[in-house]
């Protein structure tokens, strides 16, 4: 079935529509096309309910490090299932499973980051790290500083919090986000955004001085934390210029705002090292963690902090009695089980290092590809890239265009405005790589 074409009686695309309501779309529109029915999925493919085998360039969303149909964490679900299926870490209870992942993000993390604490998607993670900050300026006896900074295009999620850290119109608009307390500053896309002649380097420099600026009007004691994606993904792959998180980071340090880490599509060996944080020499005072700790086999996120920032929070839930927060599947046995058993799998497979191998070719297809008449540039970083397609008259139709020719060519990624986003499993071999850009090739020149 294609996006335009009526569904038939009581197909599934037909029970669809009639019974679900879907995430992120037009609902209207999706009630007359309906979508696109996945029906299973093997290494980097997809298959649809006609058959047709598609490569998933986006990783599902951003997250299948393994790709599809990795038996090892399939078996480790039924034996976990078997052995203890649920159990919770409230009240003083724990188990294996969440000890187990947590030692091991603790080991594999920056060494100043010393503890782990779970959720179940990025979405929580994020709106939990914001009351974790609030809670720790009440304990610090700084109750006005409770401001948070978010970047225009980026994104944290879509949970009050976390949606209105996000910096994206269509996640705010008749939501009524954001809230009041968070605050936008710039988005570091050099390559839209720099002014004539402007080094990459000036241009981090001109971020980092209109993020002191804000500061400054808005009164250094009454913003707590910035939030930054080390490369921002669903704002249309938007990589740091040269020198950026440094000058940010000196920013920050100076007026005494922490930093949160938004890892949720960089970790894991995305960008060609374990975390980007590593990539980019980033210090935060938190790292937040999702997608492809589980390959998202299992709903699983995680935040990481530093004894600085945990040690306040502990000593306020010792004040009140408790640390009043927690979700009924924090640390699921099921799904902490399966995220150690898949970061295991990433390093005993090594892929980070295919990830780092694999990045020049990637970005040097994606670098010939914006050479084409219908392409404006490319961007990237490890397996994470962006091809820019010049725009026609009505807005995003031009990469919608190219993004629909390349389903034709069995190629899925993630139109965003005129960026075409391609984020592939971790698992992608060379010749993977290459017949993914072919399909590029061919659906631009179809479209030119
Ligand atoms: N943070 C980032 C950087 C993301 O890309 C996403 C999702 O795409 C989220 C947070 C939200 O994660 P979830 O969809 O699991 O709530």
């Amino acid at each position: 079935m294609t996006l335009d074409s009526v569904p038939q009686p009581n197909s599934p695309e037909a029970r669809d529509i009639a019974y679900q309501m879907h995430p992120m779309v037009d609902q209207r529109r999706y009630e007359k096309t309906g979508g696109l029915v996945i029906e299973r999925g093997e290494g980097v493919y997809v298959f649809d309910s006609s058959g047709k085998r598609y490569i998933e360039g986006l990783a599902g969303l951003w997250s299948v490090a393994l790709g599809f149909g990795e038996k090892r964490l399939a078996d480790v679900a039924y034996e976990q299932m078997q052995k203890l299926p649920y159990y919770h870490t409230f009240a003083y209870r724990t188990h294996g499973p969440a000890i187990d992942l947590a030692e091991k993000l603790v080991q594999i993390s920056p060494e100043h980051l010393t503890r782990a604490h779970f959720t179940s998607s990025g979405s929580e993670a994020n709106d939990l790290v914001v009351k974790m900050i609030w809670y720790r300026s009440n304990a610090l006896g700084k109750p006005e500083k409770k401001k948070i900074i978010g970047r225009i295009k980026g994104y944290h999620g879509v949970t009050i919090a976390a949606g209105s850290v996000t910096g994206l119109p269509n996640n705010h608009r008749s939501f009524d986000l954001p809230l009041d307390r968070m605050i936008h500053t710039l988005t570091p896309d050099y390559w839209r955004e720099a002014q004539e002649g402007e080094s990459e380097l000036d241009f981090s420099k001109r971020m980092a001085a209109a993020l002191e600026e804000m500061i400054l009007a808005e009164g250094p004691d009454t913003i707590a934390a910035m939030f930054g994606e080390p490369v921002m993904g669903a704002g249309g792959v938007i990589v740091p210029p040269e020198g950026y998180w440094a000058e940010i980071q000196a920013v920050l340090k100076k007026y005494d705002i922490l930093l949160v880490a938004d890892e949720v599509i960089c970790g894991f060996g995305r960008t060609g090292k374990m975390f980007a944080c590593e990539t980019y020499d980033i210090r935060p005072d938190v790292m937040v963690l999702s997608k492809q700790i589980s390959s998202s086999y299992m709903p699983l996120s995680a935040i990481l902090i530093s004894d600085d920032f945990y040690e306040p929070i502990a000593d306020e839930s010792h004040k009140i009695g408790v640390f009043g927060h927690g979700y009924t599947a924090s640390g699921h046995p099921v799904a902490t089980a399966v995220g150690l058993e898949n970061v295991k799998i990433i390093e005993e497979k090594d892929l980070v290092g295919n990830a780092a191998r694999l990045a020049p070719l990637f970005l040097s297809r994606l670098a010939d590809l914006a050479k084409h008449p219908l392409a404006a540039a490319s961007r990237g970083v490890g397996l994470l890239g962006a091809l820019e397609i010049k725009p026609w008259e009505t807005p995003n139709a031009a990469a919608a265009a190219v993004a629909e020719a390349m389903m034709e060519e069995g190629v899925i990624c993630r139109n965003i405005g005129e960026a075409l986003c391609f984020c592939p499993p971790l698992i992608i071999t060379e010749e993977q790589v290459n017949a993914m850009f072919d399909g590029v090739a061919t659906a631009l020149d179809k479209v030119a």
